[in-house]
């Protein structure tokens, strides 16, 4: 009779498990980083905890591990994306004026192209 583990639906949880095909670009003990299905800029990579958390807001003090972990998969990645000299933006999406639509926690790693700011 308990509710519905949200795990089960969730999109992100359904690539991490390989149910929804994705360009994983690294996977390690603590996050999954795939190729977002709608790119922005020629470097669009979704990083993402293997752990579900909501969002950003939805962080405790025992998340440190799984985010500092989601930095050193950005920079990684930065290098093997070859944006690291030029620069790249790192951005959480939370609530509904950010454009957030999946409702669980990710890091967007973009880059590859002169980033207007403010954004838009
Ligand atoms: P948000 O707006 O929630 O911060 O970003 C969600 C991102 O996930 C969007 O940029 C969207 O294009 C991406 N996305 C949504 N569904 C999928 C999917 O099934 N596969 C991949 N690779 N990206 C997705
Ligand atoms: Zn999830």
């Amino acid at each position: 009779m308990g509710s519905v583990d949200p795990r089960e639906e969730c999109i992100f949880c359904r690539i991490i498990r390989g149910e929804i095909p994705s360009e994983i670009v690294l996977r390690n003990r603590q996050v999954v980083a795939f190729r977002d299905i709608s790119p922005v800029a020629s470097t669009h990579v979704l990083i993402v905890p293997v752990a579900h958390v909501v969002d950003a807001a939805h962080l405790s003090g025992t998340d440190g591990e799984s985010l500092a972990a989601m930095f050193v998969a950005a920079r990684e990645i930065a290098e093997s994306e070859g944006v690291a000299e030029s620069g790249f933006r790192l951005v959480y999406n939370v609530g509904e004026d950010a454009g957030n639509t999946v409702a669980h926690l990710h890091m967007h790693l973009i880059g590859g192209r002169l980033l207007s700011w403010p954004p838009g």
